[in-house]
């Protein structure tokens, strides 16, 4: 099926998948073509070992496999939270291995990817910078998997051109992650576009994921959108999870708090059972 909106380049994608393809994370964990949903969870921010640790110990409780969290932060204001930097990725990567977890995180420069790609195992591109070419060139030529965020103002079809600049340096363990787009709404921080999460499925071979917690902006939303995004067809969530999450230096008004994780994987797996997918 070819995309109504779609320029006539013969993507690189179109040619190398046979479709759908699983990304693998690591030895024995897939994710796409229905492969179990990979709810990756953790903090917007490291903040410290401690904060960061409470959460990974839940994970690991209840068999999730991948914890989040920005060290380097791309915040709207200055004055904000920027991030402890390497401090962060210390914490990450340690927190990671005593509970045998991968680390996703964003690297926010080309500068800083060489420091990133040392500590995580799945690079984080965020929704400001979907348009960024340079740091597009630099991950497509690593050999790790590249989470690629949509640009919340951007179409869908400069969404797969974006990850197209990655894959043809040729990287193609791409993660697509639908997070929530700008619209007239006010109401919610952002719109999760499902639409988007169902086409992208049927239009790119690559694995999705949805972000409930940008795309609501509010935690008691985060559960209904993070089914909707699976019933749409995610492969994947990407969720904030925070011990104190009133206490949060960056997101806390959509960070689910440590405690309300069980619930919500067993909510989540309700969704994914219903399609026969289990989740990890
Ligand atoms: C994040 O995941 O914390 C983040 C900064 O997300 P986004 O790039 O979608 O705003
Ligand atoms: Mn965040």
């Amino acid at each position: 099926m070819i995309m109504q909106s779609r320029m006539p380049e013969t993507l690189v994608s179109e040619v190398t998948h046979t479709r759908p393809s699983a990304v693998t994370l690591a030895d024995g964990l897939y994710i796409g073509a229905g492969e179990p949903v990979v709810l990756m969870a953790g903090p917007c921010a490291v903040e410290s070992y401690e904060q960061t640790r409470a959460v990974a110990e839940v994970m690991a409780r209840l068999g999730l496999k991948v914890l989040r969290g920005g060290a380097f932060k791309p915040r709207t204001s200055p004055d904000s939270f920027q991030g402890l930097g390497e401090e962060g990725l210390r914490i990450l990567r340690a927190v990671a291995d005593e509970f045998g977890l991968l680390v996703i995180t964003e690297a926010l420069g080309v500068e800083h990817l060489p420091l990133v790609a040392d500590y995580a195992d799945i690079i984080q591109i965020g929704s400001r910078n979907m348009q960024h070419y340079p740091l597009l060139w630099a991950v497509g030529e690593l050999d790790k998997p590249v989470l690629l965020k949509r640009g919340f103002m951007s179409t869908v079809r400069e969404w797969l051109l974006a990850a197209e600049h990655i894959a043809r340096r040729g990287n193609e363990r791409i993660l697509l992650c639908e997070r929530g787009i700008r619209t007239f709404e006010t109401a919610t921080r952002n719109t999760l576009d499902t639409n988007a999460i169902a086409l992208v499925k049927r239009e790119a071979p690559w694995p999705v994921l949805g972000d409930p917690s940008h795309a609501t902006g509010r935690a008691d939303l985060v559960l209904p959108a993070a089914r909707a995004a699976v019933a749409a067809g995610a492969d994947g969530l990407l969720v904030e999870v925070h011990p104190r999450p009133e206490e949060a230096l960056s997101d806390g008004a959509q960070s689910l708090p440590v405690e309300a994780l069980p619930e919500f994987v067993d909510h989540v797996a309700g969704i994914a059972a219903a399609l026969g997918r289990g989740i990890t």
